[in-house]
């Protein structure tokens, strides 16, 4: 499957749950507005595997604001995340990465790091 079929599915998949995908400056979703941004920028495969997580956001979000409440999720102006929040969106993520056949090593290596972002800054 080309990678841009991948796209397609994950754009079905985010109908699919009420979310739409818009281009943006970096990749993020808002569960206010039912809205994944995507940074168009990054390479196909990137866009790919941020797609996945930020769906995987989407699908755990909710949860996760009624046990900590919104502002405790992310942070103020978003520059914290939850790591447990950040842990359960990367759970859905690697099932969807799975499904789509990116599961590789460069996906591995590019989720280890993000994790290790979240505590390093
Ligand atoms: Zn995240």
């Amino acid at each position: 499957m080309a990678l841009s079929r991948k796209l397609a599915r994950l754009e079905k998949y985010a109908t699919a749950i009420g979310y739409k995908i818009i281009p943006g400056k970096e990749n993020a979703c808002i569960p206010e507005s039912k809205v994944i941004t995507v940074n168009t920028r990054q390479k196909v495969i990137k866009r790919i595997w941020m797609i996945a997580h930020e769906i995987g956001h989407a699908v755990t979000i909710k949860k996760c604001i009624k046990e900590i409440g919104r502002r405790a999720l992310t942070g103020a102006n978003h520059e914290w995340p939850a790591l447990e929040a950040e842990l359960r969106a990367w759970r859905v993520t690697d099932k969807i990465i799975r499904t789509l056949k990116v599961y590789d090593e460069a996906y591995l290596k590019y989720k280890h790091s993000c994790i290790r972002s979240y505590y390093r800054s």
